[in-house]
């Protein structure tokens, strides 16, 4: 049996583990900030803990994030981590800074099962689910990369769950995760500034607004079911209606007082100005925010990104009727580290072996 890897628990899990062998909750407290304030993996450096269980725990257990394969930046400051999640498979995490704040865009699954047509994680198919520790490690290592700024404050201020994989499809996980992104013995991030970004998991966006609730972002792509069915194919399980029905169900508790429609801007596809309107009175009855992602290519991609005057006339539709929208401007393209880009490397475990891919995300302007 391989020893527990600590990053799989969070602070209630630590402090049941703890008991398991006598010791009292407090030393789950002191072993998590070592291990999530601090970044620590080395028991023998956790000064505070007894000696004799300092000298104990090794036997019992391991801390190992996943291994960082390579890191990239561009000019711009966007940086993509590629992280080592065993068996050929790699995922990404990119790190986006902007003024005032530093947003990571986490992976949650090596590849993804929901095949969206538009998206380069979707085309290479479906792995694994990563473990909490595979989850959080990318933070924790992103953390040791990038540390603190003058202030002495970090880098990294936000965090998404959208980088490769569906957040909801690894529930349980990602959930655990999303518990040390807040708990203030861990990284201490408000509600605000957590974000988990769904196709439309409808039975779980249900259950994270009971279990966690942070920011939501649900990823919309089209305003009618029909476009919707071909576009983001968990649609033909949960369309729109209900969708929409589970996004005002869950403002009901969510930290912030909208969600974020991200909105895939494809030439000829979901651009016209129809499809605005039809925008419109679908979200009429949701308190939300818009943001308009230019499409971004991938190696076999068959779509092309929507001209910029077609975003800003499709924009201008929705401003003009008091809808609020944003255009992600696109950052980290140059290291295929954009939206829709991500790929990683993913053995492809439901069809064909996958191509080598890579990718990652980037955030909005205004
Ligand atoms: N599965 C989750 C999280 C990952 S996708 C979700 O669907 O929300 C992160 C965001 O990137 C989503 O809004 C997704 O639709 C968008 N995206 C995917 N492929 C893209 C591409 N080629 N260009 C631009 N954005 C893309």
């Amino acid at each position: 049996m391989p020893l527990p890897n600590l990053l799989d628990f969070d602070a209630a899990q630590l402090t049941a583990w703890f008991a398991g062998f006598g010791e009292k909750p407090f030393r789950a407290t002191q072993v998590l900030r070592w291990m999530h304030r601090y970044g620590e993996a080395d028991f023998a450096d956790m000064t505070d803990l007894a000696r004799a269980l300092r000298e104990e725990l090794p036997a019992r257990a391991a801390i190992v994030p996943p291994p960082l394969l390579a890191a990239r930046k561009t000019k711009d400051g966007t940086r993509k981590f590629l992280f080592d999640v065993g068996d050929g498979n790699a995922v990404e995490a990119v790190f986006i800074p902007e003024a005032g704040r530093g947003t990571l865009c986490v992976s949650t699954q090596a590849g993804c099962a929901l095949e969206c047509a538009f998206c380069a994680t979707g085309k290479q198919g479906f792995n694994r689910n990563l473990s909490v520790a595979e989850i959080i490690g990318q933070l924790w290592q992103a953390n040791k990369a990038l540390g603190r700024d003058p202030k002495g404050e970090r880098v990294i201020s936000n965090v998404v769950l959208m980088g490769m994989g569906e957040p909801l499809a690894n529930f349980d996980n990602s959930v655990t995760a999303l518990r040390l992104m807040l708990d203030d013995n861990a990284y201490g991030l408000s509600r605000r500034r957590v974000t988990v970004s769904t196709a439309g998991l409808v039975p779980a966006m249900d259950r994270l607004r009971e279990a966690c609730p942070v920011a939501l972002a649900i990823s919309l792509h089209a305003p009618d079911d029909a476009l919707r069915d071909t576009l983001v194919p968990i649609n033909r399980k949960y369309p729109l209606a209900e969708l929409m029905a589970a996004c005002r169900r869950y403002l009901e508790k969510a930290p912030r007082d909208f969600v974020t429609f991200e909105y895939v801007l494809i030439d000829g596809v979901n651009d016209h100005e129809h499809d605005a309107k039809a925008l419109i009175s679908l979200t009429r009855q949701v308190s939300c925010k818009f943001n308009m992602i230019p499409f971004n290519p991938f190696p076999g991609s068959e779509y092309r990104r929507s001209r910029p005057e077609r975003v800003r006339r499709f924009v201008d539709v929705l401003l003009r009727a008091g809808v609020v929208a944003t255009v992600r401007k696109t950052r980290g393209e140059e290291i295929e580290a954009a939206c829709g880009q991500l790929a990683g490397q993913i053995r492809n475990k439901t069809k064909r072996v996958a191509p080598t891919a890579r990718g990652m995300l980037e955030e909005q302007t205004s």
